[in-house]
């Protein structure tokens, strides 16, 4: 099956593509259409549904995927949440670079022992197949936040997410490791799992 991704970045597609595989994933600069979707929801679901219906509209009802993802601490009351990647931003808009956002995190965790430090990465996935048919799975990854960060390779939060049962932070992972444990592998496989099983009718 084609999907269209509800994305404008090239490494989602390039990790869906290795999820959903053999399904086919697209992102919306392959058909010429520029995407872009104002994410004025308050959770993950709603996020990624408006992320869908946009791009499902703006491609003249193609089948869309569209996933959000962040960062939740429940010693912050959640945050960043479906703020992660706008966390600590300006008035005027402007973002903090990732390596800035995860020393902002650290700084307003400082006073939060080591047995509090729980975390949680999310991803919301909504598959809209036609007017009628939409499908959603919502997975999680645990974590601790760690005390700095570590680690080379990932990106965003993955330096200060700490895998206890691993010993080792996010960022030293590889990729296929990741795809296999991850909030956004996970979610992934369910909706793999529909596009499966589906009997392609309206
Ligand atoms: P989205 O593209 O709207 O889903 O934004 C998600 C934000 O959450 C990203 O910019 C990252 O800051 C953070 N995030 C989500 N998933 C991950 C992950 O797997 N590793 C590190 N940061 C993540």
């Amino acid at each position: 099956m084609e999907l269209l991704l509800a994305t404008g970045n090239p490494h989602k597609k390039e990790e869906l593509s290795r999820i959903l595989h053999p399904h086919r994933v697209l992102i919306p600069s392959d058909l010429g259409i520029s995407f872009d979707a104002e994410e004025t929801g308050t959770t993950y679901l709603e996020n990624s549904l408006i992320k869908a219906r946009t791009l499902r509209e703006l491609s003249g009802g193609r089948t869309v995927l569209a996933d959000d993802s962040g960062l939740s601490v429940p010693a912050l009351g959640g945050a960043p949440g479906v703020y992660s990647a706008r966390y600590g931003s300006d008035e005027s808009g402007g973002e903090l670079e990732a390596s800035q956002r995860n020393q902002l995190l650290l700084t307003n965790m400082a006073d939060i022992q080591e047995g509090d430090r729980e975390a949680f990465f999310v991803c919301c996935m909504a598959l809209i197949l036609s007017d009628y048919r939409v499908f959603t799975a919502q997975e999680t990854f645990s974590g601790t936040i760690a005390l700095k960060p570590y680690g080379a390779g990932g990106f965003g939060y993955d330096p200060i997410f700490h895998l206890s049962e691993r010993n080792c932070s996010v960022a030293e992972l590889d990729a296929e490791e990741k795809d296999r444990i991850s909030h956004r592998g996970r979610a992934g496989l369910r909706i793999k799992a529909v596009l499966d099983s589906l009997e392609v009718s309206p």
